[in-house]
């Protein structure tokens, strides 16, 4: 079996989180969400999240150069050998650059980049309506997927609140990022003949149904 890298890529709160879990589930690949992992080490105040807090806070996006040495790390590991799903990574081009001459010196290449899709208006409508609760990182929305108590968390009984992330006026900001610094990698990635486009503003089991359709193309070619 080749082995399968794979990039989600798509604006923030498009439902690349949900469509990455799913599918590391369907391939059984490490799934690397940068977000996740910078919220994690942000949670245990290592260096890398005491360096990444400013710029998380204030929707600015992390220095390219230690969100490349995270993601060089696990490619390193020999835990993505067989293959790897991407989220939050590459960001801009420059750390596109930067996971091409790694994948390169381990003698690597991409599978595809899975654009998931979204208007700046259905984004901010999803995101503003995001409750996260504070100890267990259960995800809730007001209007797609409520808590049967106001404010309270179902699972654990801890209170919800909105991520700093979340906020609409950061999320205006990370959109404006996104346009500026991510969106070019979508024509970076179109040249090199690598972009599959999916549209997000469906349901997540219509987007996972898509996505999963568009990957067992990939393995077939790339097993040909
Ligand atoms: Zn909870």
């Amino acid at each position: 079996m080749p082995d399968l890298n794979l990039i989600l890529l798509g604006p923030p709160g498009s439902g690349k989180g949900t469509q990455g879990e799913r599918l590391q589930e369907d391939l059984e690949l490490p799934y690397y969400a940068t977000g996740d992992i910078l919220r994690g080490a942000v949670k245990e105040q290592t260096d890398v999240g005491l360096k990444a807090k400013g710029y998380m806070d204030r929707g600015d996006l992390v220095p390219d150069e230690v969100l490349i040495g995270i993601i060089a790390g696990r490619l390193e590991s020999g835990e993505a050998d067989h293959g790897f799903i991407l989220d939050g990574f590459p960001r801009t081009v420059p750390q596109a650059e930067a996971l091409d001459t790694k994948l390169h010196e381990l003698g690597r290449s991409l599978t595809a980049v899975v654009l998931i899709d979204s208007s700046d208006e259905a984004i901010i409508n999803r995101l503003s309506g995001r409750r996260v609760c504070v100890d267990g990182d259960h995800v809730y929305h007001l209007d797609f997927n409520p808590p049967k108590t106001e404010g309270i968390c179902d699972i654990d009984g801890s209170e919800l609140i909105v991520r700093d992330d979340d906020k609409k006026e950061v999320v205006v900001h990370r959109l404006e990022q996104y346009h500026e610094k991510t969106a070019p990698l979508i024509n970076l990635y179109k040249k090199q003949g690598l972009l599959n486009r999916i549209e997000g503003t469906e349901t997540p089991d219509v987007v996972g149904e898509s996505i999963r359709t568009l990957v067992s193309t990939l393995s077939l070619e790339e097993g040909s």
